[in-house]
């Protein structure tokens, strides 16, 4: 018989409710640099960032930037990566993509001191490779903050191999060393992404993130590849011609 005793019920009832939906907090930004396609801010908020709360986030934890442009906060996705717990900072690496948005124009003009109003959301999910995992990150410059945060906390034994949608030559803060990496261009299309990632043999483990209509075709072909359903891990990170988050009035924060 399958079930969940009364006690370990209402115990994770419990817990779940104790959770709030959304955590406010804010980052001040300690130093910036530019980082080939990205500015990399190094961020202090020790209200998130301390060492009772180094097991609450995850590899690929995301914050939603509340970014001011043109008079008004637009919520965007970005990733938190290198988290040191005892200094309470992190870094994390925006994206200047063509046509450039909020997030990317904020990002450019960010220096010391500055501070940026940001929400951690409940209910991330990602599942770590289990030890010799054949793990394959698929992504794109948005999405290599994440595997490359990804790849630093996967057990030392796995086998990673990461292919990456980015003009050749790029550079991201993907590792090289730790993985097996494959380049290919945009301009080579959909088709071209998902060859060479059906292409690598042995995967028993993926994640993947890239722009949201490109993301489900590509899980779809691994799963027909052999992959199991529940070894694919995916997420669209980005919208193409249009914004991926809301853009929201200061009034209507404490509502959201
Ligand atoms: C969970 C999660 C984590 C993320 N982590 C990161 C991260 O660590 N670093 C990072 O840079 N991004 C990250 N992103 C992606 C980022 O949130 C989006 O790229 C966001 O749209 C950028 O906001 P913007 O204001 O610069 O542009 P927007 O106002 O959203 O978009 C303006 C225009 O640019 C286009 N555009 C947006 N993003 C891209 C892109 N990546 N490439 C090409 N064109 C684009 C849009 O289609 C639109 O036409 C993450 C997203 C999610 C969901």
């Amino acid at each position: 018989m399958t079930g969940t005793s009364a006690a370990a019920r209402s115990s994770r009832e419990s817990t779940t409710t104790r959770m709030p939906r959304v955590q406010d907090f804010t980052l001040q930004v300690c130093a910036t640099h530019e980082a080939g396609p990205y500015t990399r801010l190094r961020v202090r908020c020790p209200e998130l960032l301390n060492p009772r709360k180094s097991d609450e986030l995850l590899p690929t934890a995301w914050l939603r930037l509340l970014v001011p442009d043109g008079g008004r906060q637009h919520q965007r996705g970005y990733t938190l990566v290198e988290c040191d717990h005892r200094t309470g900072e992190a870094s994390i690496y925006m994206l200047h993509h063509d046509p450039a948005g909020p997030g990317s124009r904020w990002a450019r003009s960010a220096r010391p001191g500055d501070r940026i109003d940001a929400q951690l959301l409940a209910g991330q999910l990602y599942l770590q490779p289990p030890p010799d995992a054949r793990a394959l990150y698929v992504g794109d410059l948005a999405s290599a903050p994440a595997i490359a945060g990804a790849i630093a906390a996967a057990p030392a034994s796995c086998d990673i191999a990461v292919v990456l949608q980015a003009e050749p030559g790029s550079w991201s803060p993907v590792p090289h060393t730790a993985c097996t990496l494959t380049v290919v261009s945009p301009d080579a299309g959909e088709d071209a992404l998902i060859e060479a990632v059906t292409t690598i043999p042995g995967r028993d483990y993926a994640w993947l993130a890239l722009e949201a209509s490109a993301a489900q075709p590509l899980r779809a072909a691994l799963i027909a590849a052999g992959l199991p359903r529940d070894a694919v891990q995916y997420q669209g990170y980005w919208r193409r011609g249009t914004p991926m988050g809301r853009t929201v009035e200061t009034s209507a924060r404490a509502a959201a």
